[in-house]
């Protein structure tokens, strides 16, 4: 076979050569369009027969089941069903057109299916157009047979593979093991997804927004994934292999001599202090935070908490993982951020309806304030497990000042119901709001009174300021944290936030951008949160420069007129004070 190059976007450094794992998320998703090769037809015509066949049988159980349970002529509807099934000209076309078009055939399916419900609906015959509801009952049942066949989940595989899927839910990302999956490449996505920033905090090498991954590689098949360049590369020769072991090399060369940054004090040149953090998303990468440097936890997602399972958290439960994060973590302090679900993380057993724009929608502070007895068991969770070490929280998702008035009110009541029942908690808690809407961005003076700090969550501030969806990969290009109406933004939360002595922390992936550190010193930010593999190189930066020459550069920057030239700009004042720093092991 011949090597094929694919190029997608970079979404979790670090490189891995491995056998390909093709992960089909399709049960879970909607019917795909998706093309498929000439060679996969005959395969793809199997599926549908079996599909038909696994119907088939589903419905003759049911029918045989309700004709001696309830009476046999109650199991006559369902011989209309099959009749659907029987109906060689609905059956034949669907073939054809798989062959014809060379598409997936679940849409095939479900598009002359539409076009057999169109015509149905149209005959002036009332029986006829009852049938209607049959044809699609029985089209429904076929359609999850087509897509249903149920795989090992990515945290049951044996042996090393690299993960090959459409797409993976930060929850299938959640579940993979490092030692497992070695890397994954998907063909939709964005850099700032919530599967990307899992990649990163697993340190699991990966590439997302492939477009056509899954089309071109087959199962078992060898691949590298340069999750630095956002490449994968499929059949490598013999010389690609060789000179990627020598990047891997080199790589993890390059990451062990920045680890000699681990424990050197965050603080410029001239003696300015900022903190170093780190985001987790589970209690579980603690060790490798401390391994990489972290001052504490900046950001704690807990709302993975509430995922890969079928109920809610006990308060209990979430008391004590709350505990276990504060105390392994102390002295050093750790932000727990309450619940964000919504977006690109769903829960099933929430009932949440599907929404048409769901990073829009309801979702984050405005599911909680509508359901304060949900949010509520959090906040006595957090409370109470405020005692055992030094734990501050914050609200994602803030648009503005009522908002952030009505969480405090819940909050004081969950307080209030502690001190009746003598239950200890930090009553000097720190409490904060996430800056990700452009609304309480620009409204970030008045937030002031309610909040004793500030979080930038840039990931949805530049989604929602260049209204550009973080999980799209057709815009990546769009998505760009240099964009000087991104920067003016940040650049006024700080100022407003020091105004009225509030402190300000910035905990989208743009903290960890190597690029970026210095724009964003200048502008004064006090705390810069991140993944834990980029800790090392932004102390280093820190560390190379003083905060004058930041502020500098950050006013320069601000004079540029597009997201490019700043970047460029930024690019190019970083090599000039890396090549004057000191070497990292001296
Ligand atoms: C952000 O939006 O920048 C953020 C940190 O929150 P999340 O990535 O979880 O949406
Ligand atoms: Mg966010």
């Amino acid at each position: 076979m011949k090597q094929r190059i694919l190029r997608g976007i970079p979404a979790a450094p670090g490189i891995s050569i491995g056998k390909a794992f093709l992960f089909d998320t399709k049960e879970m998703s909607q019917v795909v369009k998706r093309p498929i090769l000439e060679e996969d037809i005959p395969s793809e015509v199997r599926r549908f027969k079996e599909a038909l066949n696994k119907t088939r049988h589903e419905l003759t159980k049911i029918k045989d089941k309700i004709s001696r349970e309830i009476g046999a002529e109650h199991g006559e509807i369902f011989s209309a069903h099959l009749l659907v099934l029987e109906d060689s000209m609905f059956i034949d076309e669907v073939i054809t057109k798989v062959k014809k078009e060379r598409l997936v055939v679940e849409y095939v399916f479900q598009d002359v299916l539409k076009k057999y419900v169109k015509a149905f609906s149209k005959i002036d015959d009332e029986y006829l157009r009852e049938r209607i509801s049959d044809i699609n009952d029985v089209g429904r049942r076929i359609i999850k047979n087509l897509l249903g066949a149920r795989q090992p989940s990515l945290g049951e595989l044996k042996e090393q593979v690299v993960v090959i899927a459409y797409d993976l839910s930060p929850s299938h990302t959640a579940s993979m093991h490092k030692r497992s999956v070695i890397a994954f490449a998907t063909d939709i996505g964005g850099r700032t997804s919530h599967t990307a920033i899992m990649a990163k905090s697993l340190e699991i090498p990966a590439v997302v927004g492939l477009e056509e991954a899954t089309l071109f590689i087959k199962n078992g098949e060898p691949v590298i994934v340069d999750g630095n360049k956002g490449i994968v590369i499929i059949y490598p020769t013999q010389e690609t292999i060789k000179s990627y072991e020598l990047q891997k090399k080199g790589f993890e060369e390059y990451e062990r001599s920045l680890l000699g940054f681990r424990d050197l004090p965050s603080q410029t040149l001239d003696g300015h202090k900022v903190r170093i953090m780190a985001n987790i998303e589970l209690p579980e990468e603690i060790p490798s935070i401390i391994y990489h440097g972290a001052q504490g936890i900046g950001l704690y997602r807990t709302e993975y908490f509430y995922m890969n399972r079928t109920d809610l958290p006990k308060e209990d439960e979430q008391y004590e993982a709350y505990k276990v994060v504060a105390q392994k973590i102390a002295p050093l302090s750790v932000t727990i951020r309450t619940m964000d679900l919504g977006g690109d993380k769903f829960l099933s057993h929430l009932e949440v309806p599907h929404e048409m724009n769901p990073f829009l929608g309801w979702r984050a502070i405005r599911f909680c304030l509508a359901r304060p007895d949900i949010f509520k068991v959090q906040l006595r969770a957090i409370l109470r497990a405020s005692v055992h070490g030094k734990l501050k929280m914050m609200y994602p998702m803030i648009s503005g000042l009522e908002e952030l008035k009505q969480a405090n009110v819940i909050l004081n009541e969950a307080k209030e119901e502690l001190r009746k029942k003598g239950i200890p908690f930090d009553e000097n808690i720190e409490v904060g709001a996430m800056i990700e809407i452009p609304s309480a961005a620009m409204t970030s003076d008045l937030l002031t009174k309610e909040a004793d700090f500030f979080s930038i969550g840039t990931n949805d501030l530049i989604q929602y300021s260049i209204a550009v969806d973080r999980v799209n990969e057709k815009i990546a290009y769009l998505y760009e944290p240099t964009h000087p109406g991104v920067l003016r933004l940040i650049k006024s939360v700080i100022e407003n936030g020091h105004k009225a002595g509030v402190w300000v922390g910035l905990c989208g992936e743009m903290a960890g951008e190597p690029e970026l550190a210095l724009i964003l010193l200048g502008f004064g930010l006090d705390e810069f949160s991140m993944s834990s593999v980029t800790i090392p190189e932004v102390k280093r930066i820190i560390r190379a420069t003083t905060l004058q020459q930041a502020k500098e550069i950050a006013e320069k920057a601000l004079t540029l007129s597009t997201g490019k030239e700043i970047e460029e700009f930024a690019r190019t004042k970083l090599k000039e004070i890396l090549s004057n720093a000191s070497d990292p092991k001296t």
